[in-house]
């Protein structure tokens, strides 16, 4: 599938991710959420559609079994998934896309879409990490408990991520963050056709191999 810019932005429950993800789809109005797919319940403040599509085991493994999701994985005891469709309607649409997923789905992205820049949030300290889970409020305790395990997990996924990036203080992450996805589109390869163009319109004329993409 052809497909516009991809960024996947990955971290431990409780790093402040959905806030961030949020800050970024203001500030980028050409960047599409990629909502997923989960048999996670739905918690209060959520809306179908916009924040996941929330569906039964069976339709999840239905999905899966007919080849619709680009990635999924089980988090927390939960699927979760990506469909192609989704990836489908922002390059239709001309958008990048932007997408929340664990260390698992992030890898397999990466397989399909080598360019996908992956960036991982990291909470300042596992003290901090665990106080913003509990504040949260949305946990059992038996969930909080295992999300904070798999925080340890997904932290030691970290090589295979692109950008760190430390949200210790909101604002600064943001900013962070809204230079990676600048620097993302500024890459040559990207810009290239930009560069081509002046030289067509000064009648320089180039080689087969000058350096286009790469
Ligand atoms: P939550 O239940 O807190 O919304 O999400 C739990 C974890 O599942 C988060 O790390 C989130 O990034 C991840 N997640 C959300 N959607 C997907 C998805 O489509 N695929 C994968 N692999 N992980 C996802």
């Amino acid at each position: 599938m052809d497909t516009g810019e991809l960024f996947i932005v990955c971290s431990p429950s409780g790093a402040g991710k959905t806030t961030l993800c949020r800050r970024l789809l203001e500030r980028f109005g050409d960047m599409r959420f990629s909502v997923s797919h989960t048999t996670r319940r739905k918690r209060p403040q959520e809306v179908e559609g916009r924040d996941y599509h929330f569906v039964d085991q069976a339709t999840f493994d239905g999905m899966a079994q007919r080849g619709e999701f680009a990635e999924w994985a089980v988090v927390h005891g939960n699927r979760y998934g990506t469909s192609n469709a989704e990836i489908r309607k922002a390059a239709e649409e001309g958008r990048a896309i932007l997408f929340d997923v664990d260390f698992q789905g992030a890898a397999q992205i990466r397989v399909r879409y080598p360019s996908a820049a992956a960036i991982f949030i990291l909470p300042p300290s596992l003290g901090e990490l665990r106080r913003r889970l509990e504040q949260r409020g949305t946990e059992t305790r038996e969930s909080l408990e295992l999300r904070y395990r798999n925080a340890l997990r997904e932290i030691e996924a970290y090589p295979q991520f692109d950008f760190l990036v430390v949200n210790d203080d909101v604002e600064r992450a943001v900013e962070t963050l809204v230079g990676i996805v600048l620097a993302e589109r500024a890459r040559r390869t990207r810009r290239a056709a930009a560069a081509e163009r002046l030289l067509a319109e000064a009648g320089v004329s180039r080689s087969a191999n000058s350096p286009r993409a790469g």
